[in-house]
């Protein structure tokens, strides 16, 4: 079976790099690109014309890919009084720690998360969800769930059960530390290399198992080896959340006496093909030693893949310092949402505008680099140089994005201008390897209406929940106060 796209403009893949194509055909069959360019003369089953102002890009890699429903909408924006209460206790770590969904809620969650990243144009996925709501990780079962609710809709993922051994956790006096349950841990990890056999199993391109570790600083040193010795031995993936922030360093540095990175390198982790979310602390942070003493160099050395999450960073008041240091020390960026809405587009945006105050010039990320971190960046992330690029012999992975909106403004370069103006909600049409995924904007088969209604009521739940791990027990008006006041219907005119 061969289908046609024809659209406007196609960032096309040739010579080694991307290429920007006018008036272009894309043709694929099966699962294979088999042509990419002007006019194709070959017979072709389906044929879709998208339009002169359309913009089709490879699809997009997000590798910190949100499945879960909206928290940053609640966690980033309160001060030293509330921020405490979004963490979990100390006594309910110990005596009160519970599910606030059930499997079968979970599973919406995921459908809801899962949809929400096809509609803003994401082909392939390494899924993040927040554990804050569960009574300890991942389980298994909610992930052989997830891989089947994400083959429905039809997205490339790279799953496995988040595992950890220790919490976060908010103390009574205002300080902060990890609670550990290492059997907990222990049987984690267990379940992860169950899921990468299970994975393995469906023989479904589709879903790959992966290790995802939750944070660094909740994990043991003996599960951190035991991770680097089962992706040694499995050929996986690992993903951790390290490099983040500096209350990990310090919790790290109070616990095993070195940096999270010198811990990665001891407990062979930096051996693997390695993926570290926001890889925000390095040595040029101006907290640790404002200038570059070989971090960057460590992890290119190791072919160590960040997975730089721009908007989230800039929610959470933090900057990479900076994308164009990382990329010209040869490390590989690729991107991720990390936190909603999962618009890559939105993300590179801010990312590029970042990049400009951190090094103080106009060109310090230009958009296309951060298209390349958007697509080759993280089929370099992957070991997939089939992904990320569109040419013959490439995945059919691609999304289409129209432009043809009077706000989109006047069009100058298509990628240019798409990121200055645009957004991942102008996605139409989605395909992953070779099938339609989104499809005029909608996903065939799921009524968004209904679960956006399903949605909106687990939130509710979802909030309510915070209060029973606040250590001062406030209800969650209090703890998410609204922006004004409610209007007040008894005032006298
Ligand atoms: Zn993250």
């Amino acid at each position: 079976m061969r289908t046609r796209w024809r659209a406007g403009h196609v960032l096309a893949h040739q010579h080694g790099g991307h290429r920007l194509l006018r008036d272009g055909e894309i043709v694929w069959e099966d699962d294979t690109l088999v042509h990419v360019g002007g006019h194709y003369p070959g017979h072709v089953d389906e044929d879709r014309d998208l339009g002169a102002d359309t913009l089709v890009l490879p699809g997009l890699i997000d590798l910190d890919a949100l499945t879960d429903i909206d928290h940053l909408v609640l966690d980033s924006w309160a001060g030293p009084d509330l921020a405490p209460g979004h963490q979990w206790s100390l006594d309910y770590f110990t005596h009160r720690r519970r599910d606030v969904f059930t499997p079968a809620e979970r599973r919406t969650v995921r459908h809801y998360a899962l949809v929400q990243l096809a509609l803003h144009g994401i082909t392939t996925y390494m899924p993040i969800a927040s554990e804050i709501h569960s009574s300890w990780a991942e389980p298994y079962e909610e992930l052989t769930a997830m891989a089947e609710e994400s083959r429905g809709i039809g997205l490339r993922g790279y799953l496995g059960p988040a595992y950890r051994s220790g919490v976060n956790i908010a103390l009574p006096d205002g300080g902060r530390d990890v609670a550990f349950d290492e059997e907990r841990g222990r049987e984690g990890l267990r379940d992860a290399v169950r899921f990468l056999d299970h994975a393995a199993s469906l023989g479904d391109p589709l879903v790959n198992g992966v290790l995802l570790p939750c944070r660094i600083e909740t994990l043991t040193e003996e599960l951190l080896r035991e991770t680097a010795d089962v992706a040694r031995r499995r050929d996986a993936l690992v993903r951790l959340h390290c490099l983040q922030g500096l209350l990990e360093r310090e919790l790290t540095e109070r616990r095993h006496g070195v940096t999270p990175l010198r811990l990665l390198e001891r407990t062979g982790l930096l051996g693997t093909r390695l993926l570290v979310p926001h890889g925000l602390v390095t040595d040029r942070h101006p907290r640790v030693h404002g200038e570059d003493r070989g971090d960057l160099d460590t992890l290119a050395r190791h072919g160590v893949s960040v997975v730089h999450c721009p908007q989230t960073s800039l929610r959470y008041g933090e900057v990479l310092r900076s994308f164009g240091s990382y990329r010209r020390a040869g490390v590989n960026l690729c991107l991720g949402t990390d936190s909603f809405p999962p618009d890559l587009v939105r993300g590179m945006d801010a990312g590029i505008h970042l990049a400009k105050i951190v090094d103080g010039r106009h060109d310090a990320a230009p958009a296309e680099h951060y298209v390349e971190a958007a697509t080759l960046g993280g089929a370099r992330a992957l070991g997939r140089p089939d992904l990320g690029r569109l040419e013959p012999g490439a995945q059919a992975d691609l999304v289409a994005f129209r432009t043809d909106d009077i706000r989109d403004g006047v069009q100058d370069d298509p990628v240019r201008t798409f990121l200055l103006n645009g957004t991942a909600r102008q996605a139409t049409h989605s395909v992953v390897a070779g099938r339609p995924v989104l499809v005029d904007g909608g996903i065939p088969g799921v009524d968004l209406a209904d679960l956006r209604q399903r949605a909106q009521h687990l939130f509710a739940r979802m909030r309510a929940a915070y209060s029973a791990r606040d250590t001062l027990r406030r209800d969650a008006d209090t703890l998410f106060p609204p922006t004004f006041p409610p209007f007040d219907h008894d005032a006298p005119h």
